[in-house]
């Protein structure tokens, strides 16, 4: 009872909630910058499947985790840049070194 009521009188929890905050100040941030962070060499290219090396096997849409990419035959993919999170797997599954990132134009 008395413990409390001097707690209360001298603002104990105040001055324990500023010295946390006063400490805070000093400590390494736990979050990191967005521009900091190496999201790899592909971040921001755009992919593109050589025609003329593709087998159609499927390799790298069955591998991409975000389903970026749709083979629709040898000739023909479709991918959604929108989805892609530049993991390379794609490019690992290729046997035919046939996927490349490349400079986009714009
Ligand atoms: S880089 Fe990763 S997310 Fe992007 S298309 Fe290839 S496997 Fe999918
Ligand atoms: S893994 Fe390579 S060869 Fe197979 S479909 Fe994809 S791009 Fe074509």
């Amino acid at each position: 009872m008395i413990k409390e009521f001097l707690k209360t009188v001298f603002l104990v929890d105040i001055i324990e909630s500023l010295l946390i905050g006063i400490k805070c100040i000093f400590k390494k941030p736990v979050t990191r910058n967005l521009k900091d962070i190496n999201r790899g060499e592909n971040f921001r290219k755009c992919l593109y499947i050589d025609n003329s090396k593709c087998i159609g096997c499927r390799n790298c849409s069955s591998v991409c985790p975000n389903k970026s990419i749709k083979i629709i035959d040898k000739n023909n993919y479709k991918y959604d840049c929108n989805r892609c999170s530049y993991c390379g797997l794609c490019t690992k599954s290729c046997p035919c070194n046939a996927i490349k990132f490349l400079e986009r134009n714009n």
